[in-house]
This record gives C-alpha cells, sequence and structure tokens, in this order.
C-alpha cells in the first residue's frame, strides 16, 4: 500500500489533471486491501481430465458465476466504496445515492449483481430499467466490490494453467477480454490483463486481442509524445484498440492506476475513431 501511495503522488505531481480520480482510486485500493485478510475464499474444484480437455480444446477454466465470493465481505465492502464516491465528487455523489435509493426500495438485488457473473449488459436487468442510473458508477462499485474475492480465487487457479502458452485473445481462467497489455522482461515479452479477475497470459507481440489479426501492414501503435512508456495499439482490421504498458521503464504497482492516469491516451485513439472493448469507468 506505501508504494501505491508513493506511485499515486508522483503521477498526481506529473498530472495534476488526474489529481481528483487518482485519490479516489486510492481510496478503493485501501478500502479493498483491508478485507483482503479476512476474506474466506472457498476452494474451486477442478478434475485434471475437465481441465485439460478445456485448455486443449481452447475454453477458459471458468465462467464468471462459477467464481466463489466472500459474500458478506463484499457487502461491507460495497457499502464502504459507496461512502468513499459520495464523497468524490458531486455527479459521484448524486449517482451513489441514487443507487443506495434504488437498493431500499429493492430495485437493485445486491447479492443477484455480485453472484450473476457480471456483465454491464445484465444491468438492465437487475436495476429492472426504471432508475435513471449512470451503469458505469454501478459498474464499477459491484465490479470493485468483488474484486477482492475474484482475485482471491485468481490466484488459487493461477497455478493450474500455462499462461505461457494460451496466446489467445480470451482470458484463460474467466473467458474475458483484456483491459490491458503489459510488456514484461528484458526482451519484452507482451501480456495481457484479464479485466475481470486479473489473471495475466502471453501473447505474441503483433495479435489483435479482439479480432485476432496477426498482420503488421494493418496494425500499428501510437504514443503521446515523450511517454513511450504508454501506448495505443491499434487494429485497422476491427478499428478497435488495447492500451499497453511497458513495464520496462516503470515499476508497475498497479497496472489500473497507470491506466486510469494515462485516459489522454483513450481521448486519442476515440478520435482517431477507435473502440476500446473493455474500458474503465472513466475511458472516454
Ligand atoms: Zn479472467
Ligand atoms: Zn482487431
Amino acid at each position: 500500500m506505501e508504494n501505491l501511495k508513493k506511485r499515486v503522488q508522483q503521477l498526481k505531481k506529473k498530472r495534476p489533471g488526474y489529481k481528483e480520480i487518482l485519490s479516489f482510486y486510492q481510496k478503493i485500493r485501501e478500502e479493498q486491501e483491508k478485507t483482503k485478510p479476512f476474506l474466506k475464499i472457498k476452494s474451486i474444484p477442478l478434475k485434471k481430465e475437465w481441465k485439460d480437455l478445456l485448455a486443449k480444446e481452447g475454453f477458459s477454466l471458468l465462467e464468471k458465476k462459477d467464481f466463489p465470493l466472500d459474500i458478506n465481505a463484499t457487502l461491507a465492502l460495497f457499502r464502504s466504496l459507496c461512502e468513499i464516491g459520495k464523497k468524490a465528487t458531486p455527479r459521484m455523489a448524486e449517482q451513489v445515492e441514487k443507487i443506495e435509493e434504488a437498493i431500499a426500495h429493492k430495485k437493485i438485488d445486491l447479492n443477484k449483481a455480485f453472484t450473476g457473473g457480471f456483465e454491464e449488459g445484465k444491468i438492465e436487468k437487475i436495476t429492472g430499467g426504471e432508475f435513471a442510473l449512470d451503469k458505469k458508477v454501478l459498474f464499477f462499485l459491484i465490479q470493485e466490490s468483488i474484486r477482492p474475492s475474484i482475485e482471491a480465487g485468481t490466484k488459487k487457479l493461477h497455478n493450474e494453467l500455462n499462461a505461457e502458452a494460451w496466446l489467445k485473445g480470451i482470458c484463460p481462467i474467466c473467458g474475458s477480454l483484456p483491459q490491458l497489455s503489459l510488456l514484461k522482461e528484458t526482451e519484452g515479452k507482451r501480456f495481457l490483463l484479464c479485466s475481470f479477475c486479473g489473471c495475466q497470459w502471453r501473447i505474441d507481440r503483433v495479435f489483435c486481442a479482439f479480432c485476432g489479426n496477426k498482420e503488421r501492414d494493418s496494425s500499428h501503435y501510437f504514443y503521446a509524445e515523450g511517454e513511450e512508456t504508454y501506448r495505443i495499439d491499434a487494429c485497422d482490421k476491427c478499428h478497435q484498440y488495447i492500451k499497453t504498458i511497458d513495464t520496462r521503464n516503470i515499476e508497475l504497482i498497479d497496472p489500473v492506476l497507470e491506466d486510469l492516469a494515462t485516459l489522454h491516451l483513450d481521448l486519442l485513439a476515440t478520435q482517431k475513431g477507435y473502440k476500446r472493448p473493455a474500458p474503465n469507468p472513466w475511458t472516454p
């Protein structure tokens, strides 16, 4: 946590425009860390023969809904995150109050939202479509509340797979799309980071995670001047992009933090007409 705080300070100094969002994120991470030592997560039974078969056929190990959750810890964390949200910005406060009202009136079933193998498209169902809620805020609060449980599950499963050999665009554990790509080790091996469970897996240097494009002619990247650590990898076949962090240039404490501190790159990509399939709640 000390390292995260230090990194947040560095980033705030470098990019004062991001102060508010970085403070908000830091508070959320602090709250999540507090719950971790007390989490009760059931083990995930995986028969070896199933596991091998799934890997051979190119299926991921689990569905999102199969991840074990510590429901009480998740609920408590959700409430704390709402409190943080209410103090963040007036707009966020307004949204959180609407969400709390909807929960009080049983328009949102949190248990369902946490365990339903949560996807943004399902929010309509959870909320009954009756409330004028900013879906992104609700999605974010739910996802950050379940994150400690999910990541504890991912840790247990990570030893079960060969993350260097998967080489696909979707997560080997849960089948979700990647949120970021990371360059690591001296030779710059490329990894993808799952947007749901936080798993990292190896991928080819030239490869579009979203459409499988491997051609150099239709893949390119760009970065902001003087910022070679962060770049946008764009695909001209599917017109989508992923943000890549070169972790050889920075001490990577938290990829999501770096993602939030480089929203200007998302803006650039959006202006050039590319879409981001797994956005963060602040992606333009
Ligand atoms: Zn995953
Ligand atoms: Zn593509």
